[in-house]
This record gives structure tokens, C-alpha cells and sequence, in this order.
């Protein structure tokens, strides 16, 4: 099969309309490059309050329509923005469920998605489209294989689409009392152990886990950590016996947005073989940040969710004693964990010429420290696929990472005598080993070849989506087989 597919990209967060993290990266990169390559790509997501509907240009493009919710009906209507070039974005509205102060963790997330999910569906014969496969992602889209297998598997036009839910942290699977079963409108015999119910409760990835075509996610490594009780979230069983249809296609970065050459957030624009600019990125990093200028002195950034996931709780105790006795700099953005707000307070207050921290989302600050950086600091517990490396291989800034999921598919260990390896790595989630990894790092930093080694290895690493994107193309092609398949 090699004819251009019609594709419905399903996803609670896009860049530039609204992001909590990388999802949102990836839904806004990932349709374009797939509509460069000359498929039909259309997104959906919810219509958020807070979205900036001149800026975008959201028009109506269907009247207001009920769609059953419980045992009611809602009031849905679709809009569309045209901001990402060659990708129309449809928006479902509804203002009692979407126009709320942040994009989730409301009291009444369940009605928000069963409502999202179902809309979707609905939608498809009032806008006058019908896809050949719909792209879901994460638990808010985990309905909408269950209803095309189900409520609307009798609809010709809608049984033969194929689906695929893509996973991007196991962790949020959207648990919730099981009356959700009544919101949905599906028929109670699915709540058993083998479909929506998860030990008492609905789970909405798990209803994806289930129905979908085809499964995968956002990184090699994480697709075989998932089937393991260590990282399989109580899911490890489902994931396990769907293997057979377990793709993990590691995430690229958007080189439009993440690119030294061209980036205009960066004080100077740098390369690989012009390399002159990074220099004033880290001087202007630390005139900035407040530390002293100092070209000599190796600057470790870290842009991150403040959260255990992401590793804080090793850097609370390793980062007092490097701070104490090393000469380094290390820059934080980022928000989360109030206990991990205090902690890095505290200590940037006893170290003020060492550490600055920076508690809020910016996204042009961090631009910066991806440009201004030596280091990048990622010691994550797990990581389904991680961007922050990525990003910061593009410029040049080398990691230290804890090799797991995503981390282990795209940082490999440097070393000299070979030439080859772009980061510093440690294998087991200790303090000790990620504080061996970070003086690693400050050891090849003191020895100029050595380090110039390091960051051209960065600088060529390449993580560009064309190639991940023509994996998803296969599956895409593989879920519609099978959804054409299980139809006859
Ligand atoms: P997550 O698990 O949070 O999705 P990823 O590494 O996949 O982690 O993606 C995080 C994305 O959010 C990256 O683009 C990173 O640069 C960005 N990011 C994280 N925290 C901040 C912050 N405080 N300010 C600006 N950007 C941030």
C-alpha cells in the first residue's frame, strides 16, 4: 500500500495552540511533516477557553449539533484554524466543558473527554470528511477505537477506519468510578477485566490499549519497558498480549522551531562548523541568570517538570555536594513539585554564584539555555522518549542522562579512544551513579579536545522526523488492513 492516507490526528494539546509538554510537540510537528509527504492530514482538539481565537483565526465551520452524553444530549460545534500550514485543526466546542482555566486535572475530566472522544466521531459526516485512519493519543482519546468498534461499527462509513493509539506516558491513564461506563453510552457487558475496567475503575488508555488496530510509542526502548511490571503501570498484561501490533517510533524534534542556525529566541546563531555563536549564547546565559561571566567555568542547564519522573529526587541529593566542591554552573527552568520549588530555592540562596533557578514556563528562556548550555542535565526515573536531549544535542549541548526509554534510544556514551558516543550516561537510578555521570562530564570538560569531540558528536546526532514519520506511515497503513480486514 502505497496511496496517500487521509489522517485524523487526535490529540488534548497541540503547538502553537496549547501545551503542557511534549505531546503537544510532537502533535504540532509530526502532522506537518506527514502532510509533506503528501498525505491528507487534519487535527482535532478540544476548543480551550484560553485559546487565542483571533490570533489562530477559529471560524464555525458546522452549525451547533447534540451529541449523546449519559443520559443526555450536549451541544458540540466545530471550528477550524488554518495557523499550521497545510494542516487544517478542528476544533470541538463547548464552552461548559472547554473553557476552563487549564487544559486538565478538572474535577470533571471524564464528562470533558467521554464528550471529546465521542465528538470526534460525530463530527465526520458535518464536516464532510472521513479519514482513512484516525491517530489517537493518550487517555483522552482512549473512546475512540471503543466507539468505532462498537456504538458505530454497523455505520459502513466508519467501521473500515483503522486507528492507532500512540502512548506517550503510561503514567496518566485517565482512571476514574466506574458509572463512567454510563457517560460513555457503551454497553455494560465491556466493563469486565479484559476491556475498560481496571480493578474496579474505568480506565480510559486501557479502553485504547484495547481497541485500537494498532498500538505504539514514542521510543524502542520504552515499547519493551512497558510490558514489564517495573514500567508497565499495571497495564503490562494487555500491553503484553498486544505485542504483535507494539510499535515504539522515537519522536524527532521540530527543526523549524529547534534549529542554533536560525533560531531568532538565541543571542547569536551557531553551527556545527560555525560554532562561534555558542560562546555568546553562554555569556549572555550568564549575564542573564545572574552568575559570573565566565567562558572558562562548564554551564549545566535543565529545563524539566519539577517531578521525581524527571529525576529531582537524585538531584536533591547530589546537586548540595557538587555544588559545594565543584566548579560548574547549572541553570534550572522549570515548575512542578512544591517540595522540589523549596528545595532549589534554598539552594540556589547558599550557592547565588553557582546555581540560578528560574520557577515558571518561558518558553524563549529556554532557548536560551539550550543555546547558552555545556551540559544538559536529564536524569529521569523514566522517559517514554524525552525532547529536552534532543533539543539540546541540536545545539550542541551535551547530555548527561540516566538510560532509560527514549534517553537510551538517543544518547549514547561518549568515548574518546572511539570517536564515538554523544552524551554521558549511568544505568542504574542511584545518586551515586548519576553523580559518577555528571563528573564524567566535568572531567571531559576540562580537556578542550576532548570536549570539542563531544559536542561535534552532539551537533551530528540527528533527530529529524522524516524518518520516524515514514514508521508511522506503516502503521497507519497496517491498522487500516486490519480495520478493513476484521469488517469483511
Ligand atoms: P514531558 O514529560 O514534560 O512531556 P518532554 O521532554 O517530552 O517532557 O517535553 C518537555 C517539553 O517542554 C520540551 O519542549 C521542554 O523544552 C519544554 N519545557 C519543560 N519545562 C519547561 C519550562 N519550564 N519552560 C519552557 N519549556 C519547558
Amino acid at each position: 500500500m502505497s496511496s496517500k492516507l487521509k489522517i485524523l490526528y487526535a490529540a488534548a494539546e497541540v503547538v502553537p495552540f496549547a501545551k503542557t509538554g511534549g505531546l503537544a510537540d510532537v502533535a504540532g510537528a509530526l502532522p506537518q511533516v506527514l502532510a509533506e509527504m503528501g498525505h491528507d492530514v487534519r487535527i482535532v482538539m478540544p476548543c480551550y477557553g484560553q485559546l487565542d481565537r483571533n490570533k489562530y483565526g477559529l471560524r464555525p465551520i458546522t452549525g451547533s449539533f447534540g451529541i449523546p452524553h449519559g443520559s443526555d444530549w450536549i451541544q458540540i460545534a466545530i471550528e477550524q484554524s488554518d495557523a499550521i500550514p497545510g494542516v487544517p485543526t478542528y476544533f470541538v466546542r463547548n464552552d461548559y466543558l472547554y473553557d476552563r482555566n487549564s487544559l486538565y486535572g478538572q474535577p470533571d475530566d471524564d464528562h470533558r473527554f467521554v464528550a471529546y472522544s465521542r465528538a470526534i466521531i460525530e463530527m465526520l459526516d458535518r464536516i464532510g470528511w472521513m479519514p482513512d485512519v484516525i491517530s489517537c493519543n493518550d487517555w483522552h482519546t482512549g473512546l475512540v477505537p471503543v466507539y468505532l468498534k462498537t456504538l458505530y461499527a454497523h455505520r459502513p462509513a466508519l467501521s473500515g477506519i483503522g486507528t492507532l493509539f500512540t502512548i506517550h506516558n503510561l503514567a496518566y491513564q485517565g482512571v476514574f468510578p466506574a458509572d463512567v461506563m454510563e457517560l460513555t453510552g457503551l454497553p455494560p457487558e465491556l466493563f469486565t477485566w479484559d476491556k475498560l475496567e481496571f480493578y474496579g475503575q474505568f480506565d480510559f488508555m486501557k479502553a485504547g490499549l484495547v481497541y485500537a488496530d494498532t498500538l505504539s510509542t514514542v521510543s524502542p526502548t520504552y515499547a519493551k519497558e512497558i510490558q514489564t511490571p517495573e514500567f508497565g503501570e499495571g497495564l503490562q498484561g494487555v500491553l503484553s498480549y498486544r505485542k504483535d501490533v507494539l510499535y515504539g517510533i522515537l519522536n524527532g524534534i521540530d527543526d523549524q522551531i529547534w534549529n542554533p542556525r536560525t533560531d531568532p529566541l538565541i543571542p547569536a546563531n551557531f553551527s556545527a562548523q560555525d560554532p562561534d555563536g555558542k560562546q555568546i549564547c553562554k555569556r549572555e546565559l550568564q549575564r542573564e541568570m545572574g552568575l559570573p561571566v565566565d567562558p572558562a567555568v562548564p554551564v549545566f542547564g535543565i529545563i524539566s517538570r519539577l517531578s521525581s519522573q524527571k529525576g529531582f529526587d537524585l538531584l536533591d541529593q547530589v546537586l548540595p555536594g557538587l555544588l559545594a566542591d565543584e566548579s560548574m554552573q547549572v541553570m534550572i527552568l522549570g515548575t512542578g513539585d512544591q517540595y522540589y520549588h523549596d528545595m532549589l530555592t534554598r539552594l540556589s540562596a547558599l550557592h547565588p554564584d553557582k546555581l540560578a533557578v528560574t520557577l515558571k514556563f518561558d518558553n524563549a528562556l529556554a532557548h536560551r539555555i539550550y543555546a547558552g548550555s555545556d551540559a544538559f542535565l536529564m536524569p529521569s526515573n523514566y522517559e517514554p522518549c524525552g525532547l529536552g536531549q534532543m533539543i539540546s544535542l541540536a545545539y550542541g549541548t551535551v547530555p548527561v542522562v540516566h538510560t532509560t526509554g527514549g534517553l537510551a534510544d538517543s544518547v549514547h556514551e561518549f568515548r574518546l579512544a572511539a570517536g564515538a558516543g554523544n552524551g554521558f550516561i549511568f544505568k542504574t537510578y542511584t545518586a551515586m551513579a548519576c553523580a559518577t555521570a555528571i563528573h564524567q562530564a566535568l572531567h571531559c570538560y576540562a580537556d578542550r579536545p576532548n570536549w570539542q569531540q563531544a559536542m561535534h558528536n552532539a551537533f551530528a546526532s540527528n533527530f529529524s522526523w522524516e524518518g520516524s514519520a515514514r514508521e508511522y506511515v506503516k502503521v497507519y497503513e497496517k491498522a487500516l488492513r486490519l480495520a478493513r480486514n476484521s469488517k469483511q
